[in-house]
């Protein structure tokens, strides 16, 4: 069970977190979560190219030590990139040092000031742990999660949860993976081009 929106009172609840940016015009943060990997990463980065879109993606630190290749190319797109802990580890069930270490193991390859936990479940004290290594640190969750990862949801639905969502200033998830790519090969030059001829913006985080 999850929701599309992100009701109000749960960003305001955690309201130290980064859940959309103020609304400057018609401009959209697309995010992409869990890569980089090869055929996926590589789709969105041309979808992206063609409309001169921006965008960030939280990576994986394992995947990015595996395929430094297509990091390389996700940053020189310049495109902003964002920590999401080296092994994708749920901080709910996860103890702080160990999530600690492993959110540095991350950082040491993907050096930033942005950082997305994994399922968008993380414990006070280890923002806190966090925070304290890097003050700056902004802990980026989401206004509009696609459902992309939703083996039951089917492409056309998953176009039409971005599609009715996004407001001005929204940051949607997407998931550069294996798992979210039938529903993204669909849903991302659609929803792209129907934005675009709108004349909304997309930019990087
Ligand atoms: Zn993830």
């Amino acid at each position: 069970m999850y929701l599309v929106k992100t009701p109000w009172f749960i960003k305001q609840f955690y309201s130290g977190l980064l859940w959309n940016k103020r609304a400057d015009g018609k401009r959209i943060y697309l995010t992409f979560d869990d890569g980089p990997i090869p055929i996926v990463t590589p789709f969105v980065l041309n979808i992206l190219k063609e409309h001169q879109a921006k965008a960030t993606f939280f990576c994986i630190g394992d995947n990015v030590r595996k395929h430094p290749e297509l990091f390389e190319q996700v940053k020189a797109a310049g495109h902003s990139i964002g920590n999401h802990t080296f092994n994708h580890l749920k901080g709910w069930k996860t103890e702080n040092q160990i999530y600690l270490d492993n959110y540095l193991k991350a950082d040491e390859l993907i050096p930033s000031n942005l950082f997305r936990p994994p399922y968008g479940r993380i414990k006070r004290s280890q923002i806190r742990l966090l925070r304290a290594h890097r003050p700056e640190l902004q802990i980026v969750m989401w206004d509009v999660l696609s459902g992309d990862f939703d083996l039951k949801l089917s492409p056309e639905a998953c176009l039409e949860n971005v599609l009715r969502h996004v407001w001005p200033g929204s940051i949607v998830v997407f998931h550069d993976s294996l798992k979210a790519f039938d529903r993204l090969e669909y849903v991302l030059p659609r929803a792209i081009a129907e934005w675009s001829s709108k004349g909304w913006e997309f930019a990087g985080l």
